[in-house]
């Protein structure tokens, strides 16, 4: 997957086309701001200057699939998984047991944990995706690239008689949603793909390289603030999620 940050305007049309395709229940009202589930977080950040030299930028944060996943060495019960054919970084939930090393582990805080049983306003239950199951109370769950709809394409392929996809007949949700064409997809390990020709571009560039996690989601931008801007922001984060755990447990 490859961002172009100098396209995104912060819509938000990507987080909502995530929550509808994968099932994301809305909190209930006496949920924190930062309880709710979430799968891609659009994260707005300044050049740190004023007027007139202020500028901003929209950087949405879906899980990485690292190549080097923390999540998968932390997690006890082997409960998140890598496809070596796709690269996906996948979530049993089944097997999850709720003790959230995964999301102490991961640095882009790709994660969120299910911390009520999943309700939809009533009426909305009928429109829930067929193709992907709600995940149970006490789970921690993540961006999977959409593996619903890599299933449904292969289903369809099979059923025409290829083994390999069409370009493009399987793409994100997020993908097909954001109006100004901001997110790209494709096959990074295909040097001919057009996707695999942006994460090349000397614009291109991946949140916190310094950890060698290697992602798989890259970013574009023209502009060299943005870069620092990206890491900057994710640390302050991270600040902030431990200073919230800690006086959780402080009482
Ligand atoms: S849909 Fe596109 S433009 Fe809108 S926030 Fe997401 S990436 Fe940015």
């Amino acid at each position: 997957m490859v961002i172009d940050l100098d396209r995104c305007t912060g819509c938000g049309a990507c987080m909502v086309a995530c929550a509808v395709e994968n099932n994301l229940p809305t909190p209930p009202v006496e949920a924190q701001d930062n309880r709710g589930l979430t799968w891609l977080r659009v994260y707005q950040c300044g050049n740190g200057r004023t007027f007139p030299d202020f500028k901003t930028v929209f950087i949405p944060v879906p899980c990485m699939q690292c190549d080097h996943a923390p999540c998968i060495h932390v997690c006890p019960v082997t409960a998140v998984d890598y496809d070596t054919e796709t690269g996906i970084v996948g979530q049993i939930p089944e097997r999850c047991m709720g003790c959230r090393y995964c999301m102490a582990a991961c640095p882009y805080h790709a994660r969120t944990f299910n911390w009520w049983d999943p309700v939809w306003p009533k009426g909305m239950e009928k429109s829930l995706n067929p193709d992907v199951s709600p995940r149970m109370r006490g789970t921690a769950e993540k961006c999977n690239f959409c593996h619903g709809r890599l299933h449904r394409a292969r289903e369809k392929a099979a059923s025409e008689g290829r083994r390999d996809l069409n370009p493009g007949e399987y793409i994100p949700a997020c993908v097909e949603a954001c109006p100004t064409r901001a997110i790209h997809f494709g096959d990074l390990q295909d040097s001919e793909d057009p996707v695999a020709k942006l994460s090349k571009s000397p614009h291109a560039f991946r949140l916190l390289e310094s950890l060698r996690t290697f992602p798989k989601v890259f970013y574009l931008s023209r502009q060299d603030w943005v870069k620092d801007v990206g890491k900057s922001r994710l640390e302050m984060l991270r600040k902030d999620i431990y200073r919230d755990s800690e006086s959780e447990s402080n009482g």
